[in-house]
């Protein structure tokens, strides 16, 4: 069933056919420290990062009008929406990969890559400086720095972990494809731990305690998964400590999955509550040890603790540090993201684009250009607006502003939206103030898009356009006709178009909230899942090989061997 409403954090997801387009050829301009560097015609463009920013951006990219180099320490690119499928291995990790090499391989060009992480920027003199991991006793100098004309910062986030104490010793995260594997092997683990002869009740119980800690989209879609493969699989295989096996959410805000309609958020905690995962909703972890994790609940102060075998961490993200030394150096210190403007360059520094989930565009001059929209709707001055006057004004901020719609699906907002639901007579008259302060509430939701595959993806797609007509607006300063009269920009500015959120729950139920507000629950919504990321693949060959995973565990189930 369909329903009508607002909310989001789970996206459908982008359009990344990682075929076709058109690369030609390029010069060469890498140098060792310290080296010089061989001159080249072409601009040098140097990208760090081969994620859903990175290589979205080098999909679409002309590299025949550049020298393009890319670096990162992962030489392939991850499906990261089907992480958790992995970790009980719906999914086999080999299927959602697809290695970068192959990636720029298709295109016509060619673009160099080299498998290495940036350990620093260096801003003033348009250098980054690279360090191979590769990890063995292979020869040579592991260092190396390259010069760029233009700088693309694609490098994601890192796991935030809010600095509890024993976080990062104790607990798993899934954020990387090795991340999933070694959860799945974990998993088995507790099991196989839990039927050794020699181990008391309370050891049991204590081996198949898995917790999660975050009910976002993340940590809800791993409880869902990993009740399957316990209800599916585990259950035939260890059916002596079946009634000891325990699932816990831990959420430190009111509802699980509270980024989304409110429905979907309900639908989620009765279909847990129903599949026996507990979750404590206003809770907040304060430390975690090896047998034991300690919370704190928000409303009482009341601290507990409770044993486990398993914890994945799911709350966040943050800023990585070498993009934290590089916001020192260009006057960003006192932020916590990255800040670009609408055009995705990063504030403070030339000719350099940051993308995906290591930047965020700063909107407060949206805040600033919706006051001015009121201010011109309010005639009379007299701060207030009728339904239908207001209704326009919405309109017009949301053409202008599509990203707005997130915000105005928070809660604060939610009376508004209802005033304008029941006013169809359009008699009432809305407090423009009212609107204001509510949306200033919504104020540190104004100033980030969520950080998902589908922005980082359409920034990507973005900044490529972008790029391949550098030249043509070079030569042409005025820009198209329509930028003529500001003369403000050569590119139109970045417009994220929101194509929805799926959250799947398990049991071959999904929840989604599509565009136009509809809201869809239950087993059909899981085979639009199944057909969305069978499409959204980045290759035929991942495409192939995600499908017949799934067939496969349909006939014979996940496996359970631990290696
Ligand atoms: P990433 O994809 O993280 O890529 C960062 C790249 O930078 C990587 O290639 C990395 O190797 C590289 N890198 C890191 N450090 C360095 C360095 N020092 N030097 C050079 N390169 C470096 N989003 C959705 O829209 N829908 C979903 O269903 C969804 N599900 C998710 C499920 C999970 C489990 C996770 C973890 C995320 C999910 N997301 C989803 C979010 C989505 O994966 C991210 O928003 C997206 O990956 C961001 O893209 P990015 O390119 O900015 O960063």
């Amino acid at each position: 069933a369909f329903h009508g409403s607002p909310a989001y954090s789970k996206l459908l997801l982008i359009s990344t056919t990682l075929s076709g387009g058109g690369l030609l050829a390029y010069a060469d301009s890498q140098s060792d420290v310290g080296g010089s560097i061989e001159e080249s015609p072409k601009k040098r463009v140097v990208v760090l990062g081969t994620g859903w920013a990175g290589t979205s951006f080098l999909k679409d990219l002309d590299a025949s009008k550049y020298d393009v180099q890319v670096v990162s320490p992962q030489n392939y690119f991850s499906f990261t929406p089907l992480l958790p499928s992995v970790t009980c291995g719906s999914v086999e990790a080999r299927s959602i990969v697809e290695p970068v090499r192959n990636i720029v391989k298709k295109r016509k060009g060619e673009i160099k890559f080299w498998e290495a992480e940036c350990f620093k920027i260096d801003a003033a003199n348009k250098k980054v400086f690279c360090q191979s991991h590769v990890d063995n006793n292979l020869v040579g100098n592991r260092e190396f720095s390259l010069e760029y004309d233009y700088l693309v910062i694609a490098m994601g986030a890192q796991v935030n972990t809010f600095n509890t104490p024993g976080v990062k010793e104790n607990c798993h995260f899934l954020k990387e494809v090795e991340d999933a594997q070694k959860i799945r092997r974990s998993v088995i683990d507790c099991f196989e731990m839990a039927v050794i002869p020699s181990l008391s009740e309370e050891e049991r119980r204590r081996n198949l305690h898995f917790v999660i800690v975050g009910g976002g989209p993340t940590g809800v879609e791993f409880a869902a998964e990993l009740h399957d493969f316990f209800e599916e699989d585990l259950v035939n295989l260890y059916p002596s400590v079946k009634d000891l096996v325990k699932i816990s959410v831990i959420q430190s805000g009111d509802h699980i999955l509270n980024a989304f309609d409110e429905r979907i958020s309900l639908f989620a905690e009765q279909k847990f509550l129903r599949d026996g995962i507990d979750v404590y909703t206003g809770c907040r972890v304060v430390s975690v040890s090896d047998k034991e994790i300690e919370m704190k609940v928000k409303s009482t102060g009341e601290s507990c603790s409770m044993p486990h075998g398993l914890i994945v961490w799911s709350t966040g993200i943050m800023t990585r540090p070498v993009v934290k030394d590089f916001m020192e150096q260009i006057g960003q210190g006192s932020r916590r993201i990255l800040a670009t403007d609408e055009w995705l360059q990063v504030k403070g520094a030339q000719n350099v684009y940051a993308i995906g989930d290591c930047a965020t565009i700063d909107q407060r001059k949206i805040m600033e250009d919706i006051a001015t929209i009121f201010k011109a709707a309010d005639k009379d001055n007299s701060g207030t607006l009728t339904v239908a006057e207001f209704q326009d004004v919405l309109d017009d901020i949301l053409i202008r502003y599509p990203q707005v719609e997130i915000f105005l699906r928070s809660k604060h907002l939610r009376d508004v939206k209802d005033l304008l639901r029941d006013s169809q007579g359009h008699e009432n008259e809305i407090d423009i103030e009212g609107f204001k302060s509510a949306l200033s509430h919504a104020d540190t939701q104004m100033k980030n898009l969520p950080a998902t595959a589908q922005v980082a993806a359409q920034q990507g797609a973005y900044l490529s356009r972008c790029f391949n007509r550098r030249e043509h607006c070079t030569e042409n300063p005025e820009g198209p006709r329509h930028f003529k009269s500001s003369g403000r920009h050569q590119f139109l500015p970045f417009r994220y178009k929101h194509l929805g959120q799926f959250a799947p729950l398990g049991g071959e139920q999904a929840a989604a909230e599509l565009p136009g507000d509809w809201v869809s629950m239950g087993h059909s919504t899981q085979w639009l899942w199944y057909s969305v990321y069978a499409s959204k693949q980045v290759s035929w060959r991942t495409r192939y090989l995600v499908v017949s995973d799934w067939t496969r565990k349909f006939i014979f189930g996940r496996d359970s061997s631990r290696i």
